[in-house]
C-alpha cells in the first residue's frame, strides 16, 4: 500500500511526499488574453497548498510549461512539484534527454520532481525505463512514472528491469468514469504506485453538467455545505492512494478546488454517491482523452 502520512500528502515509495491535490494545465498557455488570468490562478493555488503542478511538453506544444515557468518564477523551487510528461516518439535515446532539457528550460528549473511517459508508444518500454532511469541518476528528475497505462500495461511495465522504480500512473478518473477501481486502482494500491486522477472534473462542461446536475450530487454537496464541483474532487480524493490534478484559469475556482482536499465525507454519503454512478463490475478498456 502507498503510506499516507496525512490527508494531503503521500508518501512515494523512495520516501518522497507529493501532494494530493494539484493543478493541472491543459489548454493553459494558449490565449495571449488569458495569460494575467491563468498566472494568477496558478499562483492563488500555489498560495492555497496545491504546489503539484503537472504539465506536458504537448501542452500548447511547450507553452503551458513556460506558463507555468512564469508563474513560478521567484518562488521556492523546493516548496513545489512539477510534473511534466515526454511524448511517446520522444520516450527513447537520444530525444527523452532533448525533450526533458526543453521542458526544464521553458520550465526555468533545472529538476522535474516527476517525468511521465504520456502515453505508450512505438518506442520499446524497456529503452523509456532505462532513460528514466538515467535521468534519475543525473539529478534532471527526481522521480518517474507513466500515465494512461491499463492493467495489462503496467504488468508488462513491473516486469521490466528498473521498471520497479514507476511511482506513478496517470489516468483519467472521476465520478462517472470508475472503470479502474475493478482492476488498476487495487492493482496500484498494491505495487505501491500512486495513481494521479486526470480530468477529476470530467473534463468538459457537458459531462462535468451530468455529474453536478445529479439529485444526489446536488443534496449531498448541500448537506456539507461544499459546492457539487468540489464534491467531485472529494470524491476522487476519498480513495486513499489517488491524487488529483484539477485544471482551472479561474481564480475564484481554483480557491474552491484548494479547500476540497479538507472534506471529509461519510461512507454513507460516499455509497449513495457510488450507487448514482456505479462502476462496472467487470474488467473495462481503460478510458481517456
Ligand atoms: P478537469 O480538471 O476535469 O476539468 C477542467 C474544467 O473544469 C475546466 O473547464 C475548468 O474551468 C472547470 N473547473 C475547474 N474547477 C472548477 C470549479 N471549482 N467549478 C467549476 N468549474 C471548474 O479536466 P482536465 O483539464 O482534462 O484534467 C485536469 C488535468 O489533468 C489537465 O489539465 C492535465 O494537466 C491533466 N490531463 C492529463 C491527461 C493525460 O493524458 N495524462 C489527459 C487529460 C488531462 P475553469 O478553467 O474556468 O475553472
Amino acid at each position: 500500500m502507498v503510506k499516507r502520512t496525512d490527508k494531503d500528502t503521500f508518501i512515494l515509495n523512495d520516501g518522497t511526499p507529493m501532494p494530493r491535490l494539484g493543478q493541472g494545465t491543459w489548454y493553459m498557455g494558449e490565449d495571449k488574453k488569458e495569460r494575467d488570468r491563468e498566472i494568477e490562478a496558478i499562483r492563488t493555488g500555489i498560495e492555497n497548498g496545491m504546489t503539484l503542478i503537472d504539465t506536458a511538453e504537448m501542452y500548447g506544444e511547450g507553452r503551458s510549461e513556460e506558463l507555468v515557468g512564469e508563474a513560478i518564477r521567484g518562488l521556492d523551487r523546493e516548496s513545489l512539484f512539477i510534473v511534466s510528461k515526454v511524448y511517446p516518439y520522444n520516450a527513447g535515446r537520444p530525444e527523452i534527454f532533448r525533450s526533458c532539457e526543453a521542458s526544464l528550460k521553458r520550465l526555468g528549473t533545472d529538476y522535474l520532481d516527476l517525468y511521465l511517459l504520456h502515453w505508450r508508444g512505438s518506442v520499446p518500454l524497456e529503452e523509456t525505463v532505462e532513460c528514466m532511469n538515467e535521468l534519475v541518476a543525473e539529478g534532471k528528475i527526481r522521480n518517474w512514472g507513466v500515465s494512461n497505462f491499463d492493467a495489462d500495461d503496467m504488468e508488462e511495465l513491473l516486469s521490466i528491469p528498473g521498471g520497479e522504480n514507476c511511482r506513478v500512473n496517470q489516468v483519467l478518473y472521476h465520478l462517472g468514469s470508475r472503470g479502474i477501481e475493478y482492476d488498476l486502482l487495487p492493482m496500484m494500491a498494491d505495487e505501491g504506485i500512486a495513481v494521479m486522477a486526470y480530468s477529476p472534473m470530467a473534463h468538459s462542461e457537458r459531462s462535468r453538467n451530468r455529474l453536478t446536475s445529479h439529485p444526489v450530487v446536488r443534496e449531498v454537496a448541500e448537506s456539507y455545505g461544499v459546492t457539487p464541483e468540489q464534491l467531485l474532487l472529494a470524491f476522487v480524493l476519498s480513495k486513499k492512494h489517488v491524487i488529483a490534478i484539477p485544471k482551472s484559469g479561474t481564480p475564484e475556482h481554483v480557491k474552491e478546488n484548494a479547500e476540497a482536499v479538507s472534506i471529509e465525507l461519510y461512507s454513507e454519503d460516499l455509497e449513495r454517491l457510488m450507487e448514482a454512478f456505479p462502476a462496472p463490475n467487470h474488467r473495462t478498456p481503460l478510458d481517456m482523452l
